[in-house]
């Protein structure tokens, strides 16, 4: 699997080299692709299936940064806590209180991110801009006994519009702008903004992403 080693250089190359954080997305792909990844030196790695990242962790090195991307349910939020460092697909208040209370209940904090909801596609989970709005107040956040919001997530539409999917990265800026400058003034560690996959990501690095979720240019097409 030289292929994965030539793939994830090219992708690193074409980051800034410094300020982004590269989440090679496994999903789908076998643990000795991942292993391949991390022999060259990748460390986050991004399931989107509790039971599959479950597997792989138990069976990949321990320094491994897990990131949990997918749809997540309140009935598989154990496995996801205990083997994730960063939960980035928060799309409701009642998975946000069931990660809470299950991370209290392993003993450890978790940092998530909220994933907003910009595209134009009914499929997508994630909070709508206004929701956010209205949701994330500095009394909810103060309710969180275990649990670090540490940024934003998104997806622009799944199109080969540019401008669509520029207007997409520009809104999902636009909404972490505002929440840092609003219920989140004065916390640092509402810091990242993870936007960009395969096919849009250098758009989404000129619209502020400092974290990226790359999949098939590193791991070659998915087999569902
Ligand atoms: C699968 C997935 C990715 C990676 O997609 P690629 O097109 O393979 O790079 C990124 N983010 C999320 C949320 C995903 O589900």
């Amino acid at each position: 699997m030289a292929a994965v080693r030539d793939n994830l250089q090219r992708v690193v190359s074409s980051l800034p080299a410094e300020g982004v954080t590269l989440v090679a997305v496994s999903k789908f792909h076998p643990a000795e692709a991942v292993a391949e990844a991390y022999a060259a030196g990748q460390r986050h790695f991004g399931e989107s299936r509790a039971n599959e990242l479950k597997a792989k962790a138990a069976q990949l090195p321990d320094d491994i940064v897990w990131h949990f991307i997918g749809h997540l349910q309140t009935n598989k939020v154990k496995p996801v806590v205990a083997a994730s460092s960063l939960i980035q697909s928060i799309d409701s208040e009642r998975l946000l209180r069931a990660v809470d209370a299950e991370a209290a209940r392993q003993g450890k904090r978790i940092a998530v991110l909220l994933q907003a909801h910009v595209a134009r596609e009914e499929t997508k989970f994630g909070f709508l801009p206004e929701e956010l709005d209205e949701f994330v107040t500095p009394e909810m956040l103060a309710s969180l006994k275990a649990t670090d919001i540490v940024g934003l997530m998104g997806m622009a539409s799944n199109t080969d519009d540019t401008s669509r999917i520029d207007a997409d990265f520009a809104e999902l800026r636009s909404i972490f702008n505002r929440l840092a400058a609003g219920p989140f003034a004065g916390n640092p560690d509402f810091k990242i903004l993870s936007m960009g996959m395969s096919h849009d990501y250098p758009l989404a690095l000129a619209h502020g992403a400092n974290m990226v979720r790359i999949g098939t240019d590193i791991f070659g097409q998915r087999e569902y």
